[in-house]
């Protein structure tokens, strides 16, 4: 074996190879492993001079604290093989070297030819490039980006990062995944979108493939996905692979969703809120007008508003946070009528609804749906409510062709409704006061009452054991030279909307204590009650006002009477009581008017200085057909002799309800039976030539 190595030393050939190569090279002994020869490659790279090394032993090249053992020179680690190994250098300074050995003759014994290749660079570089990748590999991790090859020969995700491994729900080990489980793992409802974008990117080479999906984890965690890739095709245009980036978007997407639900629903209820309502609505109109557009079949829709007529309160009583669960409840039950057929929102106390396709008869068998589902008592704080609820109807394209116009029109044959003491009306046109003509009408109304349109109508009312007339209503009427007598419904909703309502209402006290100081001058005692609106007893400093009328006409509170429903009471309670205890302490008789309609809460109404009440003539004309309306009438009578009130029944327009209330032991009767409204100023005669008393003046009470 010795004799086929070659002689460093002898051969001629051999020795200016061995000096003048590039490579560093260096001989020892293979027992002992002292160095024999070093060339000026090794001195020049590692810094040594000649005489250090030749002193040294292999061993001592070696760096301190390096990982590699000394495993001797023994024959058969000699021969030709490499090893990569760190090197120290006379500045200390450690080289990464690949050791290549081979036995050689040298000087006529044995010996080991060592080369030397320093490899620093690439070693460091090697490093650099796993450390890049880690970071790279952790970076992904943090803001959950995966990276992914698909090839197309197998059809397979062929190489993923480790994060990409994560957030796709596989194990690294487990690829190359084939597509189909991949696709499998997608939410059903998501895959035949993410299929889409992945053939048309395979397939349209303008097509940039950006999807974002649903993917269902092993363990069944739902989590949002958002990849995108690159094509790379082949010469034939053909795709081979497609180069892409995964990331975990489930965080963003769960705030965007949040941002979603705050923007567009209620927060109390759960149901749209207006926004949402309206671009449902929105939506609804332009194809029904693209459809009547193009003469299809008459498309149309229903528009409802659901009004909780006793909640503001309910509200009251409750406080706002039971208020609230109340209308979870309703709303709760109102979208469980609904269901599919259409869209439910909420709005303050009403919940506006759009029906899709309905007519008027459906409309109108959806409210009765609606009513009956409200009409169980909610139980809320241990108690349980009965709420009641009124719903006005509008139609598109009948009535209107936008959101807006829709949605005033359900609002105003809400009020409709309510005027006429039903519980669900249609729009109708006539008796909607703000139609163009009508606004006009108001904007002629202070000058109306300056010209003495603004008349006082009376209606008398009568006790009903003795029959005498004990006073009468003032009920206002607008006697215009064109339009004729216009009653209260035509202009008072737009009134009361505005600060006119003050001028009408110390208009009607005025008149009313002028027309009773005129009987009074002819000797007869009938006292006047005027209608207060809610806005009144908020903003006129009533009493203040009062005192002033009376001493300007000389006249005294006895005869005029104040009529108030409870739900105006109700819109500033503490307020409101402290007026009427001062309006009480004045001399002013007291009446709730509509009782019945509101929400009484009983210990509120035990704590107003009330004289009278004032019971609905929703109730009065039918309680004949309707017990229910019976009994309130019934209860009504006993609660209010309770607490040391009297009794008028309003709407008592034929014998047989007169008959009814005298028999529940009602004090009082108003309506067409005694008499309808009439001009103040023709009351006496109606008096004198009806079969009811007078009573005469004596002085003020
Ligand atoms: P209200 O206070 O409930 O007045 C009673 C209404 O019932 C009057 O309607 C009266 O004409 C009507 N009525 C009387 N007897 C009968 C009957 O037997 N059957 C039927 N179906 N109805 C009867 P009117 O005059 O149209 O007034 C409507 C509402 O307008 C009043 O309801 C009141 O809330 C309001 N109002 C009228 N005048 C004034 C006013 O000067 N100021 C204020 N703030 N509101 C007023
Ligand atoms: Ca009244
Ligand atoms: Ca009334």
């Amino acid at each position: 074996m010795a004799a086929e190595s070659p002689r460093a030393d002898e051969s001629a050939w051999c020795r200016p190879l061995f000096e003048g190569t590039q490579l560093s090279m260096l001989v020892c002994d293979p027992v002992s492993q002292e160095i024999l020869d070093v060339n000026d490659a090794i001195l020049h790279l590692l810094g040594y001079t000649r005489d250090q090394m030749l002193s040294m032993r292999l061993p001592d090249l070696y760096a301190r604290g390096g990982q590699e053992r000394d495993d001797g020179l023994g024959p058969e680690t000699c021969q030709l093989h490499s090893h990569v190994r760190r090197v120290a250098g006379a500045d200390g300074n450690d080289h990464h070297a690949i050791l290549q050995r081979t036995a050689i003759e040298y000087g006529g014994r044995d010996a080991v030819l060592v080369v030397l290749q320093d490899v620093t660079r690439h070693v460091e570089a090697e490093v650099q490039l796993r450390e890049t990748q880690n970071e790279l590999h952790r970076a992904q991790a943090l803001a959950m980006i995966g990276n992914w090859i698909w090839d197309a020969a197998s059809d397979s995700h062929v190489s993923t990062s480790p994060e990409g491994c994560r957030i796709l729900g596989f194990r690294p080990e487990e690829a190359p995944v084939s597509t189909a489980e991949i696709y499998a793992r997608i939410h059903p409802d998501d895959r035949a979108l993410a299929e889409q974008a992945r053939e048309r990117a395979l397939h349209d080479p303008g097509y940039k493939y950006d999807v974002e999906f649903r993917l269902i984890r092993p363990d069944g965690e739902v989590r949002w996905l958002h990849s995108v890739a690159e094509v790379r095709r082949d010469a034939c245009g053909r795709a081979v692979k497609m180069l892409g980036l995964v990331q975990d978007v489930t965080e963003r997407r769960r705030a965007e969703d949040n941002v979603r639900r705050l923007a567009y629903y209620d927060t109390v209820t759960g149901l749209p809120n207006m926004n949402l309502f309206e671009s449902e609505v929105e939506d609804r109109l332009v194809q029904l007008r693209r459809g009547a557009g193009r003469g299809r079949s008459p498309a149309r829709l229903a528009c409802l508003i659901v009004d909780l007529v006793r909640f503001r309160d309910v509200n009251y009583a409750l406080t706002h946070m039971y208020g609230d669960v109340l209308l979870a409840l309703v709303a709760d039950r109102l979208a469980a009528v609904i269901g599919q057929a259409g869209v439910v929102a909420r709005c303050d106390s009403r919940f506006p609804i759009v029906l899709d396709g309905a007519d008027e008869e459906e409309a109108r068998r959806w409210a009765q749906h609606l009513l009956r589902a409200l009409e169980a008592p909610f139980a809320v704080a241990g108690i349980s409510y009965e709420i009641g609820a009124r719903i006005g109807i509008a139609f598109a394209p009948l009535q209107g062709l936008d959101y807006h116009t829709l949605l005033r029109k359900a609002d105003i044959a809400l009020y409709q409704a309510a005027g006429m003491a039903r519980n669900v009306a249609v729009y109708v046109a006539e008796d909607d006061p703000h139609t163009p003509d009508r606004l006009s009408l108001i904007g002629d109304f202070r000058a109306a009452i300056e010209s003495g349109q603004i008349q006082l109508f009376c209606q008398p009312k009568v006790t009903m054991d003795g029959g005498e007339i004990v006073g009468a209503e003032a009920l206002v009427r607008w006697v215009h030279p064109e339009k004729g007598c216009i009653g209260p419904e035509t202009f008072m909703p737009l009134i009361e909307a505005t600060d006119l309502i003050h001028l009408l209402t110390q208009h009607m006290l005025a008149t009313a204590v002028t027309q009773c100081e005129a009987w009074r001058a002819l000797g007869v005692r009938l006292p006047i009650a005027v209608n207060l609106s809610a806005r009144d007893i908020a903003a006129l400093s009533l009493s203040e006002h009062l005192r002033e009328l009376l001493e300007l006409h000389g006249s005294c509170a006895g005869l005029i009477g104040l009529e108030m429903t409870e739900s105006s009471l109700m819109q500033n309670p503490a307020e409101s009581i402290a007026e009427l205890e001062r309006l009480s302490g004045m001399g002013f008789k007291l009446y709730i008017d509509d009782f019945g309609t509101g929400y009484s809460s009983l210990s509120y109404l035990s704590r107003l200085p009330v004289d009278v009440i004032k019971i609905d003539h929703g109730f009065t004309m039918q309680m004949i057909e309707d017990g229910r309306a019976a009994s309130i009438v019934k209860s009504t009578v006993h609660l209010a002799h309770d607490l040391g009130m009297r009794v008028v029944a309003e709407g008592v327009s034929n014998a047989r309800i007169w008959d009814a209330l005298q028999a529940l032991g009602c004090d009082e009767a108003q309506g067409f039976y005694v008499a309808a409204p009439m001009p103040a100023a023709q009351l006496l005669d109606w008096a004198r030539a009806s079969p009811y008393r007078l009573l005469d003046e004596h002085a003020c009470a």
